[in-house]
């Protein structure tokens, strides 16, 4: 870590909860290139965690490819949220692709169908719905779900996730017309390959902090062959930085990113976030404002818990630790 000048830690609350956390805590670190975010969601062992470490030196140390674009458009997204906050959300967006949440624990297709409708109503004929289910499906109801969200959407641009395994999006891309999205199937390196050579996917979703680096992200959407989505880990405005550095270095980008996700705390760590303007995030670094870091800083507990779970991912990146993923 020697070529790291700063180490800030944060936490910040976020609007609605997500994967089963109200707050984003983290490790914001500081070297010749920038800033970089270290923000792995709690239940990440050292293992995995590490990748996103490499990311966040990267991002200090390092810095990024040249970008070829100036901007990058992105998706709205759309929580488990009834049709009436649906529509408002997507039509305060300002965003032309709405990625709407399926599937939710405790709603039924009902709710789904209706929230996509409005969705569309929102977003007009000329918008993009795209709809993700994170796995919740079997095969079975992924076909009948989607050929009904289809028709109510008037054509989905895809459907991220619809199934856990790679075999099971295989056999629902043979029956349904709609294009399907890998996202957690490409949380490791090797996965992206599987999707290609399976034939399971149209499009792959990837992250910058579960690849390791916007660097290694490149050479994976590359090896997989397929177009990608560049999404956040919903970080702050400076760990989406590296987010938008991948989807400009991208020779080609025929999706909305999911990079708009800013939006979705309640607090950053500066106060020029990278939040969406008609429907486009700027390609720019982002510094934390140091009184901004100061509000953010965590408590005692979570500040030793961030500290501990640091030392692990660097221990395992610098060899210090065995590969033992808790
Ligand atoms: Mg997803």
């Amino acid at each position: 870590m020697s070529a790291l000048t700063g180490l800030r830690l944060f936490e910040v609350p976020m609007r609605l909860r997500f994967r089963r956390v109200t707050s984003r805590a983290g490790v914001l670190l500081e070297g010749p290139a920038g800033w970089g975010e270290f923000s792995p969601f709690p239940d990440y062992g050292p293992a995995y965690a590490s990748r996103w470490l490499a990311a966040a030196r990267e991002a200090a140390t390092v810095g990024f490819p040249d970008p070829v674009r100036d901007r990058v458009p992105v998706n709205t997204t759309v929580p488990a949220v009834d049709p009436e906050r649906a529509h408002a959300l997507v039509a305060a967006s300002g965003c032309r692709t709405a990625k709407v949440k399926v599937a939710e624990t405790g709603q039924d297709l009902a709710d789904d169908l209706a929230r996509v409708s409005a969705v569309r109503d929102a977003l007009g004929p000329g918008g993009r719905v795209r709809v993700d289910a994170n796995g919740a499906w079997d095969v079975e109801t992924a076909v009948l779900a989607l050929t009904r969200l289809d028709r109510v959407a008037g054509g989905l641009e895809y459907a991220e996730q619809p199934c856990v395994t790679l075999e099971e999006l295989r056999e629902v891309r043979r029956r349904v017309p709609v294009p399907l999205a890998a996202d957690e199937s490409v949380r490791t390196a090797e996965d992206p390959l599987r999707v290609a050579g399976l034939d399971a996917a149209d499009v792959v979703v990837v992250k910058v902090q579960p690849l390791g680096g916007v660097h290694r992200a490149l050479e994976v959407i590359d090896a997989a062959g397929l177009p990608a989505v560049v999404s956040s880990a919903l970080e702050t405005s400076v760990g989406l930085a590296a987010g938008v550095a991948l989807a400009a270095a991208l020779p080609e980008l025929p999706h909305a990113c999911g990079l708009g996700t800013a939006t979705l705390l309640a607090a950053d760590v500066t106060d020029r976030p990278l939040v969406p303007e008609d429907g486009f995030l700027p390609v720019r670094r982002v510094a934390p404002e140091p009184a901004m870091l100061d509000q953010a800083a965590p408590g005692p507990e979570r500040m030793a818990d961030l500290l501990e779970r640091l030392q692990a991912a660097a221990a395992v990146l610098e060899g210090r630790a065995g590969d033992g993923e808790a």
